[in-house]
């Protein structure tokens, strides 16, 4: 399974618990924090653009009209479709806008914004 992960990732919730540092922990537990249950948010740094602050989806977590920035080109999509792959199993089949459609195992990590 791919696992994304950015240099420098800052972590934090929204309800001010302090968020562990350990990803380990934090692929355990779902990027979800311990006290409130939302998405921990990440705040992650690429060279050349703005920090930015997202959180993880897994792949079958994604809806039409989310906004992934995908590791592939580093670009930002619009998701215009998200469905069961009917061709791999356990996969679903992501539609990005300006990229085209993807099949993603269902538990891997996307990062989108909120
Ligand atoms: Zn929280």
């Amino acid at each position: 399974m791919h696992i994304t992960r950015y240099d420098n990732e800052k972590y934090s919730c929204q309800c001010n618990t302090p968020i562990t540092d350990d990803y380990e922990t934090l692929m355990d537990s779902d990027w979800v924090c311990p006290i409130c249950g939302e998405k921990v948010l990440i705040e992650i740094n690429i060279p050349d653009t703005q920090n930015f602050t997202v959180i993880r989806k897994r792949a079958d977590e994604i809806v039409s009209g989310d906004l992934v920035f995908y590791y592939v080109d580093y670009q930002i999509h619009q998701v215009y479709n998200a469905e069961r792959d009917n061709r791999k199993k356990n996969n679903t089949y992501i539609c990005l806008k300006e990229f085209g459609g993807v099949s993603f195992p269902n538990e891997e990590y996307l990062e989108c914004f909120l």
